[in-house]
Protein backbone atom coordinates (compact mmCIF):
# COMPACT_ATOMS: atom_id res chain seq x y z
CA UNK A 1 0.00 0.00 0.00
CA UNK A 2 0.76 3.59 -0.67
CA UNK A 3 2.02 5.91 2.24
CA UNK A 4 -0.88 8.24 2.81
CA UNK A 5 -0.63 11.10 3.55
CA UNK A 6 -1.84 11.96 7.04
CA UNK A 7 -5.06 14.03 7.33
CA UNK A 8 -5.08 17.68 8.36
CA UNK A 9 -6.79 17.31 11.72
CA UNK A 10 -3.53 14.43 12.37
CA UNK A 11 -1.13 17.53 12.54
CA UNK A 12 -3.60 20.29 13.84
CA UNK A 13 -3.87 16.92 17.04
CA UNK A 14 0.06 16.61 17.12
CA UNK A 15 0.20 20.71 17.73
CA UNK A 16 -2.33 21.21 19.83
CA UNK A 17 -0.65 18.32 22.16
CA UNK A 18 2.77 20.23 21.29
CA UNK A 19 1.43 23.34 23.19
CA UNK A 20 -0.28 22.20 25.53
CA UNK A 21 3.54 20.72 26.84
CA UNK A 22 5.17 23.08 26.80
CA UNK A 23 5.67 24.27 30.06
CA UNK A 24 6.09 28.19 29.71
CA UNK A 25 3.08 29.09 27.40
CA UNK A 26 3.65 32.40 25.29
CA UNK A 27 0.40 34.78 24.94
CA UNK A 28 0.56 33.66 21.54
CA UNK A 29 -0.69 30.78 19.44
CA UNK A 30 0.24 29.20 15.60
CA UNK A 31 -1.86 31.71 13.42
CA UNK A 32 -4.53 29.57 12.58
CA UNK A 33 -5.37 28.64 15.99
CA UNK A 34 -4.64 32.16 17.24
CA UNK A 35 -7.30 34.11 15.49
CA UNK A 36 -10.00 31.56 16.53
CA UNK A 37 -8.61 31.80 19.99
CA UNK A 38 -9.27 35.75 19.95
CA UNK A 39 -12.70 35.64 17.97
CA UNK A 40 -13.18 33.07 20.75
CA UNK A 41 -11.78 35.76 23.25
CA UNK A 42 -13.90 38.67 21.98
CA UNK A 43 -17.36 36.72 22.27
CA UNK A 44 -16.67 35.59 25.95
CA UNK A 45 -15.90 39.24 26.28
CA UNK A 46 -18.68 40.75 24.73
CA UNK A 47 -21.21 37.99 26.88
CA UNK A 48 -19.48 38.79 30.03
CA UNK A 49 -20.95 42.01 29.36
CA UNK A 50 -23.98 41.13 28.60
CA UNK A 51 -24.69 38.72 31.52
CA UNK A 52 -23.32 40.72 34.12
CA UNK A 53 -25.22 44.62 33.57
CA UNK A 54 -25.06 44.23 37.38
CA UNK A 55 -21.75 44.73 37.79
CA UNK A 56 -21.95 48.59 35.90
CA UNK A 57 -24.87 49.21 38.17
CA UNK A 58 -22.49 48.28 40.75
CA UNK A 59 -19.35 51.05 39.67
CA UNK A 60 -22.49 53.39 39.77
CA UNK A 61 -23.61 52.48 42.95
CA UNK A 62 -20.39 52.87 44.52
CA UNK A 63 -19.79 56.16 43.22
CA UNK A 64 -22.89 57.55 44.70
CA UNK A 65 -22.51 55.67 47.88
CA UNK A 66 -18.74 56.37 48.66
CA UNK A 67 -20.03 60.26 48.44
CA UNK A 68 -23.12 59.73 50.47
CA UNK A 69 -21.20 57.97 53.47
CA UNK A 70 -18.31 60.24 53.32
CA UNK A 71 -20.39 63.71 53.43
CA UNK A 72 -23.46 62.63 55.23
CA UNK A 73 -24.47 62.24 59.14
CA UNK A 74 -28.11 60.96 59.60
CA UNK A 75 -28.50 62.00 56.16
CA UNK A 76 -27.44 65.58 56.15
CA UNK A 77 -24.07 66.76 53.74
CA UNK A 78 -21.63 68.13 55.94
CA UNK A 79 -19.29 68.79 53.80
CA UNK A 80 -18.72 72.16 51.20
CA UNK A 81 -21.29 72.76 49.01
CA UNK A 82 -18.82 72.70 46.29
CA UNK A 83 -17.67 69.67 46.50
CA UNK A 84 -20.82 68.86 46.96
CA UNK A 85 -21.81 70.16 43.23
CA UNK A 86 -18.94 68.67 41.90
CA UNK A 87 -19.64 64.96 43.21
CA UNK A 88 -22.96 65.20 41.45
CA UNK A 89 -21.76 66.44 38.49
CA UNK A 90 -18.42 63.63 38.28
CA UNK A 91 -21.56 60.98 39.35
CA UNK A 92 -23.24 62.02 36.62
CA UNK A 93 -20.62 62.43 34.15
CA UNK A 94 -19.86 58.52 34.99
CA UNK A 95 -23.48 57.10 34.90
CA UNK A 96 -23.14 58.67 31.74
CA UNK A 97 -20.36 56.74 30.08
CA UNK A 98 -22.41 54.10 31.87
CA UNK A 99 -25.22 54.44 30.04
CA UNK A 100 -23.54 54.71 26.82
CA UNK A 101 -21.32 51.78 27.36
CA UNK A 102 -24.38 49.76 28.33
CA UNK A 103 -26.36 50.73 24.81
CA UNK A 104 -23.46 50.43 22.80
CA UNK A 105 -22.96 46.86 24.37
CA UNK A 106 -26.42 46.01 23.90
CA UNK A 107 -26.47 46.89 19.98
CA UNK A 108 -25.05 43.64 18.18
CA UNK A 109 -23.95 46.35 14.81
CA UNK A 110 -21.61 47.70 17.25
CA UNK A 111 -19.74 44.69 17.92
CA UNK A 112 -16.70 44.77 15.70
CA UNK A 113 -15.98 47.59 17.57
CA UNK A 114 -16.16 46.57 21.16
CA UNK A 115 -12.33 46.67 22.22
CA UNK A 116 -12.57 50.30 20.49
CA UNK A 117 -15.49 51.73 23.09
CA UNK A 118 -14.08 49.74 26.23
CA UNK A 119 -10.99 51.60 25.70
CA UNK A 120 -12.93 55.06 25.03
CA UNK A 121 -15.49 54.34 28.15
CA UNK A 122 -12.95 53.18 30.24
CA UNK A 123 -10.31 56.13 29.76
CA UNK A 124 -13.57 58.62 29.86
CA UNK A 125 -13.94 57.08 33.13
CA UNK A 126 -10.90 57.12 34.60
CA UNK A 127 -10.30 60.72 33.65
CA UNK A 128 -13.79 61.78 35.16
CA UNK A 129 -12.69 59.87 38.53
CA UNK A 130 -9.00 61.44 38.69
CA UNK A 131 -10.18 64.54 37.80
CA UNK A 132 -13.23 65.46 39.59
CA UNK A 133 -11.49 64.52 42.85
CA UNK A 134 -8.54 66.49 42.42
CA UNK A 135 -10.80 69.67 42.59
CA UNK A 136 -12.57 68.42 46.37
CA UNK A 137 -11.59 70.43 49.28
CA UNK A 138 -11.87 68.00 51.40
CA UNK A 139 -8.77 65.50 52.20
CA UNK A 140 -10.57 62.54 52.88
CA UNK A 141 -12.99 62.54 49.96
CA UNK A 142 -10.51 62.76 47.61
CA UNK A 143 -8.66 59.89 48.96
CA UNK A 144 -12.25 58.04 48.68
CA UNK A 145 -12.57 58.41 45.34
CA UNK A 146 -9.51 56.20 44.60
CA UNK A 147 -11.46 53.77 45.33
CA UNK A 148 -13.91 54.03 42.40
CA UNK A 149 -10.64 53.55 39.98
CA UNK A 150 -9.54 50.64 41.59
CA UNK A 151 -13.08 48.89 41.21
CA UNK A 152 -13.26 49.95 37.86
CA UNK A 153 -9.94 48.68 37.05
CA UNK A 154 -10.47 45.38 38.81
CA UNK A 155 -13.29 45.10 36.75
CA UNK A 156 -10.80 45.67 33.36
CA UNK A 157 -8.34 43.20 34.74
CA UNK A 158 -10.13 40.81 36.63
CA UNK A 159 -14.03 39.70 35.54
CA UNK A 160 -14.09 41.02 31.62
CA UNK A 161 -12.57 38.43 30.12
CA UNK A 162 -10.48 41.11 28.10
CA UNK A 163 -6.90 39.19 26.95
CA UNK A 164 -4.13 40.64 28.69
CA UNK A 165 -2.71 43.10 26.14
CA UNK A 166 -6.17 44.94 25.70
CA UNK A 167 -6.75 45.61 29.77
CA UNK A 168 -3.02 46.41 30.27
CA UNK A 169 -3.93 49.07 27.21
CA UNK A 170 -7.08 50.24 29.75
CA UNK A 171 -5.08 50.42 32.38
CA UNK A 172 -1.56 52.00 30.92
CA UNK A 173 -3.07 54.56 28.80
CA UNK A 174 -5.87 55.75 31.32
CA UNK A 175 -2.73 56.55 33.45
CA UNK A 176 -1.03 57.82 30.70
CA UNK A 177 -4.42 60.57 29.74
CA UNK A 178 -4.52 61.11 33.59
CA UNK A 179 -0.92 62.32 33.37
CA UNK A 180 -1.86 64.22 30.58
CA UNK A 181 -4.62 65.80 31.98
CA UNK A 182 -3.31 67.03 35.15
CA UNK A 183 -0.60 68.66 32.55
CA UNK A 184 -2.99 70.29 30.43
CA UNK A 185 -5.12 71.49 33.22
CA UNK A 186 -2.45 72.64 35.05
CA UNK A 187 -3.65 71.21 38.56
CA UNK A 188 -1.63 72.25 41.84
CA UNK A 189 -3.62 70.23 43.95
CA UNK A 190 -3.07 66.73 41.98
CA UNK A 191 -1.17 64.11 44.19
CA UNK A 192 1.34 62.48 42.62
CA UNK A 193 2.24 59.82 45.46
CA UNK A 194 -1.25 58.59 46.39
CA UNK A 195 -1.88 58.33 42.10
CA UNK A 196 1.20 56.38 41.52
CA UNK A 197 0.52 54.09 44.56
CA UNK A 198 -3.48 53.11 43.37
CA UNK A 199 -2.72 53.38 39.60
CA UNK A 200 0.38 52.01 39.35
CA UNK A 201 -0.13 49.10 41.95
CA UNK A 202 -3.51 48.10 40.63
CA UNK A 203 -2.29 48.08 37.32
CA UNK A 204 0.83 45.87 38.15
CA UNK A 205 -1.13 43.27 39.80
CA UNK A 206 -3.74 43.52 37.16
CA UNK A 207 -1.12 42.28 34.63
CA UNK A 208 0.03 39.68 37.00
CA UNK A 209 -3.58 38.41 37.69
CA UNK A 210 -4.58 38.81 33.84
CA UNK A 211 -1.41 37.04 32.36
CA UNK A 212 -2.79 33.68 34.87
CA UNK A 213 -5.97 34.47 33.77
CA UNK A 214 -5.11 34.51 30.06
CA UNK A 215 -2.98 31.20 30.24
CA UNK A 216 -5.66 29.61 31.80
CA UNK A 217 -7.85 30.79 28.77
CA UNK A 218 -5.59 29.59 26.46
CA UNK A 219 -5.30 26.54 27.75
CA UNK A 220 -8.88 25.56 28.36
CA UNK A 221 -9.25 26.72 24.56
CA UNK A 222 -6.53 24.09 23.19
CA UNK A 223 -7.93 21.33 25.69
CA UNK A 224 -11.59 21.62 23.99
CA UNK A 225 -9.85 21.70 20.70
CA UNK A 226 -8.27 18.41 21.78
CA UNK A 227 -11.51 17.20 22.71
CA UNK A 228 -13.07 17.72 19.30
CA UNK A 229 -10.32 16.66 17.31
CA UNK A 230 -10.45 13.19 19.52
CA UNK A 231 -14.36 13.64 18.71
CA UNK A 232 -14.12 13.88 15.03
CA UNK A 233 -11.29 10.85 14.94
CA UNK A 234 -13.91 8.84 17.00
CA UNK A 235 -16.68 9.58 14.47
CA UNK A 236 -14.71 8.46 11.31
CA UNK A 237 -13.63 5.67 13.09
CA UNK A 238 -17.08 4.59 13.78
CA UNK A 239 -18.45 5.69 10.39
CA UNK A 240 -15.71 3.24 9.04
CA UNK A 241 -16.18 0.63 11.51
CA UNK A 242 -20.36 0.64 10.39
CA UNK A 243 -19.26 0.67 6.33
CA UNK A 244 -16.47 -2.46 7.28
CA UNK A 245 -19.68 -4.40 8.66
CA UNK A 246 -21.73 -3.76 5.99
CA UNK A 247 -19.53 -4.29 2.98
CA UNK A 248 -18.05 -6.98 1.84
CA UNK A 249 -13.88 -6.21 1.44
CA UNK A 250 -13.19 -7.66 -2.33
CA UNK A 251 -15.62 -5.95 -4.29
CA UNK A 252 -16.94 -2.82 -2.11
CA UNK A 253 -20.48 -4.86 -2.46
CA UNK A 254 -23.11 -5.11 0.19
CA UNK A 255 -22.17 -8.04 2.22
CA UNK A 256 -24.60 -11.08 2.88
CA UNK A 257 -25.51 -9.61 6.21
CA UNK A 258 -26.34 -5.99 5.32
CA UNK A 259 -28.26 -8.08 2.26
CA UNK A 260 -30.04 -9.78 5.16
CA UNK A 261 -30.92 -6.55 7.10
CA UNK A 262 -32.00 -4.69 3.81
CA UNK A 263 -34.12 -7.37 2.49
CA UNK A 264 -35.85 -8.14 5.52
CA UNK A 265 -37.05 -4.03 6.16
CA UNK A 266 -38.06 -4.14 2.41
CA UNK A 267 -40.15 -7.01 2.80
CA UNK A 268 -41.57 -5.66 5.11
CA UNK A 269 -41.87 -1.91 3.67
CA UNK A 270 -43.61 -3.89 0.26
CA UNK A 271 -46.24 -5.38 2.57
CA UNK A 272 -47.23 -2.41 4.01
CA UNK A 273 -47.62 -0.90 0.74
CA UNK A 274 -48.95 -3.74 -0.89
CA UNK A 275 -45.95 -3.65 -3.64
CA UNK A 276 -43.90 -6.43 -5.21
CA UNK A 277 -40.50 -6.84 -4.18
CA UNK A 278 -37.98 -8.87 -6.59
CA UNK A 279 -34.56 -10.91 -6.18
CA UNK A 280 -32.11 -11.55 -8.67
CA UNK A 281 -29.64 -14.06 -8.19
CA UNK A 282 -26.54 -14.62 -9.89
CA UNK A 283 -23.61 -17.31 -10.16
CA UNK A 284 -20.36 -17.03 -12.35
CA UNK A 285 -21.10 -20.29 -14.36
CA UNK A 286 -17.60 -22.61 -14.26
CA UNK A 287 -15.84 -20.04 -12.04
CA UNK A 288 -14.06 -23.43 -10.15
CA UNK A 289 -12.46 -24.33 -13.59
CA UNK A 290 -11.62 -20.71 -14.17
CA UNK A 291 -9.48 -20.37 -10.99
CA UNK A 292 -7.79 -23.33 -12.25
CA UNK A 293 -7.19 -22.22 -15.86
CA UNK A 294 -6.36 -18.60 -14.93
CA UNK A 295 -5.31 -18.47 -11.31
CA UNK A 296 -7.26 -17.47 -8.38
CA UNK A 297 -5.82 -13.55 -8.36
CA UNK A 298 -7.51 -13.47 -12.12
CA UNK A 299 -10.76 -15.16 -10.14
CA UNK A 300 -11.02 -11.78 -7.80
CA UNK A 301 -10.31 -9.55 -10.45
CA UNK A 302 -13.65 -11.25 -12.79
CA UNK A 303 -15.63 -11.31 -9.57
CA UNK A 304 -14.90 -7.27 -9.37
CA UNK A 305 -15.55 -6.73 -12.43
CA UNK A 306 -18.86 -8.33 -12.43
CA UNK A 307 -19.42 -6.95 -9.37
CA UNK A 308 -19.27 -3.68 -11.21
CA UNK A 309 -21.75 -4.36 -13.62
CA UNK A 310 -24.12 -5.76 -10.65
CA UNK A 311 -23.94 -1.91 -9.10
CA UNK A 312 -24.54 -0.63 -12.64
CA UNK A 313 -27.50 -2.34 -13.12
CA UNK A 314 -28.73 -1.27 -9.63
CA UNK A 315 -29.61 1.97 -10.44
CA UNK A 316 -33.02 3.16 -8.79
CA UNK A 317 -33.08 4.70 -5.23
CA UNK A 318 -33.90 1.53 -3.21
CA UNK A 319 -31.61 -1.20 -5.45
CA UNK A 320 -29.08 -2.99 -3.89
CA UNK A 321 -26.15 -5.31 -5.27
CA UNK A 322 -24.98 -7.46 -3.02
CA UNK A 323 -22.31 -10.33 -2.57
CA UNK A 324 -24.15 -13.41 -1.41
CA UNK A 325 -20.75 -15.72 -0.89
CA UNK A 326 -18.04 -17.05 -3.36
CA UNK A 327 -19.19 -16.09 -7.01
CA UNK A 328 -23.01 -15.58 -5.94
CA UNK A 329 -24.67 -12.59 -6.46
CA UNK A 330 -27.67 -10.93 -5.63
CA UNK A 331 -29.93 -7.67 -6.48
CA UNK A 332 -32.50 -6.67 -4.32
CA UNK A 333 -35.10 -4.75 -6.31
CA UNK A 334 -37.95 -3.16 -4.30
CA UNK A 335 -41.57 -2.09 -6.34
CA UNK A 336 -40.33 -4.22 -9.08
CA UNK A 337 -42.54 -7.03 -10.97
CA UNK A 338 -40.84 -10.16 -12.09
CA UNK A 339 -41.29 -8.79 -15.88
CA UNK A 340 -39.20 -5.86 -14.82
CA UNK A 341 -36.49 -8.27 -12.85
CA UNK A 342 -35.98 -9.96 -16.05
CA UNK A 343 -35.29 -6.91 -17.75
CA UNK A 344 -32.74 -5.93 -15.30
CA UNK A 345 -31.21 -9.68 -15.31
CA UNK A 346 -30.81 -9.96 -18.58
CA UNK A 347 -28.95 -6.17 -18.62
CA UNK A 348 -26.82 -7.95 -16.01
CA UNK A 349 -25.98 -10.99 -18.30
CA UNK A 350 -25.48 -8.28 -21.36
CA UNK A 351 -23.15 -5.97 -19.30
CA UNK A 352 -20.90 -9.11 -18.08
CA UNK A 353 -20.78 -10.60 -22.21
CA UNK A 354 -19.65 -6.79 -22.68
CA UNK A 355 -16.68 -7.29 -20.61
CA UNK A 356 -15.61 -10.00 -22.64
CA UNK A 357 -13.15 -11.35 -19.71
CA UNK A 358 -11.16 -14.67 -21.56
CA UNK A 359 -12.62 -17.79 -19.84
CA UNK A 360 -10.83 -20.69 -21.00
CA UNK A 361 -12.39 -23.67 -18.86
CA UNK A 362 -15.49 -22.35 -19.78
CA UNK A 363 -18.04 -25.05 -21.70
CA UNK A 364 -20.65 -22.08 -22.48
CA UNK A 365 -18.42 -19.30 -23.86
CA UNK A 366 -15.42 -18.03 -24.34
CA UNK A 367 -15.61 -15.07 -21.73
CA UNK A 368 -16.69 -14.86 -18.00
CA UNK A 369 -21.11 -15.14 -18.04
CA UNK A 370 -23.41 -15.89 -15.31
CA UNK A 371 -26.73 -17.55 -14.84
CA UNK A 372 -29.58 -15.80 -13.14
CA UNK A 373 -32.56 -16.95 -11.10
CA UNK A 374 -35.36 -14.58 -10.91
CA UNK A 375 -38.20 -13.90 -8.58
CA UNK A 376 -41.20 -11.47 -7.63
CA UNK A 377 -43.41 -11.33 -5.40
CA UNK A 378 -46.72 -8.97 -3.15
CA UNK A 379 -45.09 -10.15 0.33
CA UNK A 380 -48.13 -11.45 2.73
CA UNK A 381 -47.94 -12.30 6.81
CA UNK A 382 -48.72 -15.72 5.85
CA UNK A 383 -45.29 -16.24 3.72
CA UNK A 384 -41.65 -16.44 5.29
CA UNK A 385 -39.27 -13.66 3.59
CA UNK A 386 -37.50 -16.57 2.98
CA UNK A 387 -39.57 -17.91 0.39
CA UNK A 388 -38.53 -15.55 -1.87
CA UNK A 389 -35.00 -16.71 -1.12
CA UNK A 390 -35.82 -19.84 -2.15
CA UNK A 391 -37.99 -18.95 -5.63
CA UNK A 392 -35.24 -17.05 -6.53
CA UNK A 393 -32.49 -19.67 -5.99
CA UNK A 394 -34.59 -22.10 -7.68
CA UNK A 395 -35.00 -20.32 -10.56
CA UNK A 396 -31.41 -20.08 -10.42
CA UNK A 397 -30.54 -23.59 -10.05
CA UNK A 398 -33.01 -24.30 -13.09
CA UNK A 399 -30.77 -21.85 -15.40
CA UNK A 400 -27.99 -23.81 -14.42
CA UNK A 401 -29.56 -27.03 -15.15
CA UNK A 402 -30.84 -25.57 -18.88
CA UNK A 403 -27.46 -25.26 -19.56
CA UNK A 404 -26.27 -21.57 -18.01
CA UNK A 405 -25.65 -18.34 -19.05
CA UNK A 406 -29.22 -17.44 -19.12
CA UNK A 407 -32.16 -16.18 -17.20
CA UNK A 408 -34.58 -18.19 -15.63
CA UNK A 409 -37.92 -16.60 -14.11
CA UNK A 410 -39.68 -18.75 -10.95
CA UNK A 411 -42.16 -20.63 -11.48
CA UNK A 412 -44.07 -18.87 -9.02
CA UNK A 413 -44.02 -15.39 -11.24
P1 LIG B 1 -21.26 -23.48 -11.76
O1 LIG B 1 -21.27 -23.04 -13.17
O2 LIG B 1 -22.16 -24.64 -11.53
O3 LIG B 1 -21.58 -22.37 -10.84
O4 LIG B 1 -19.79 -23.96 -11.47
P2 LIG B 1 -18.75 -23.31 -10.56
O5 LIG B 1 -17.43 -23.88 -10.79
O6 LIG B 1 -18.83 -21.81 -10.69
O7 LIG B 1 -19.30 -23.64 -9.10
P3 LIG B 1 -18.61 -24.15 -7.81
O8 LIG B 1 -19.55 -23.85 -6.69
O9 LIG B 1 -18.19 -25.56 -7.99
O10 LIG B 1 -17.31 -23.32 -7.66
C1 LIG B 1 -17.30 -21.97 -7.21
C2 LIG B 1 -15.90 -21.49 -7.21
O11 LIG B 1 -15.79 -20.11 -6.94
C3 LIG B 1 -15.05 -22.23 -6.20
C4 LIG B 1 -14.28 -21.13 -5.51
O12 LIG B 1 -12.89 -21.39 -5.47
C5 LIG B 1 -14.54 -19.92 -6.32
N1 LIG B 1 -14.57 -18.74 -5.49
C6 LIG B 1 -15.43 -18.44 -4.50
N2 LIG B 1 -15.08 -17.24 -3.93
C7 LIG B 1 -13.99 -16.79 -4.59
C8 LIG B 1 -13.17 -15.63 -4.48
O13 LIG B 1 -13.38 -14.77 -3.66
N3 LIG B 1 -12.14 -15.49 -5.36
C9 LIG B 1 -11.88 -16.44 -6.28
N4 LIG B 1 -10.85 -16.25 -7.10
N5 LIG B 1 -12.60 -17.54 -6.39
C10 LIG B 1 -13.66 -17.75 -5.59
MG1 LIG C 1 -20.60 -20.82 -10.15
MG1 LIG D 1 -21.73 -21.03 -6.73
Amino acid sequence: MSAEKPPAWEAEYDTVRDLLGQSFMRLRFPASFEKEFRQNMNTRALETVRENYWMLFLLALSAVLIIYFQYTVGGVWIGAVEDLRLAVLMGLCIISVLVIFTALAKSPSMDRHFFSYTVACCLLMLLFMTIFPAYFRDEVLRQRSTYLVIYLLMIVYGVANLRLHQSAFIGFTGMGAVVLAVNVLGMQRFDWGMFMQFFFLTNLVGVGNNYVVEVRERRLFLQSRLLDLEKRQLNKLSERLVQLAREDGLTGLANRRHFNDRFLMEWERARRDGKPLALVFSDVDHFKAFNDKHGHLEGDRALIAVADVLKSVATRPGDLAARYGGEEFVLLLPNTTCDGAMEVARELIAGIDAKAIAHRGSKVAKHVTISAGVASMVPDVHIAPAKLIDLADEALYAAKHEGRHRVVVSTAC
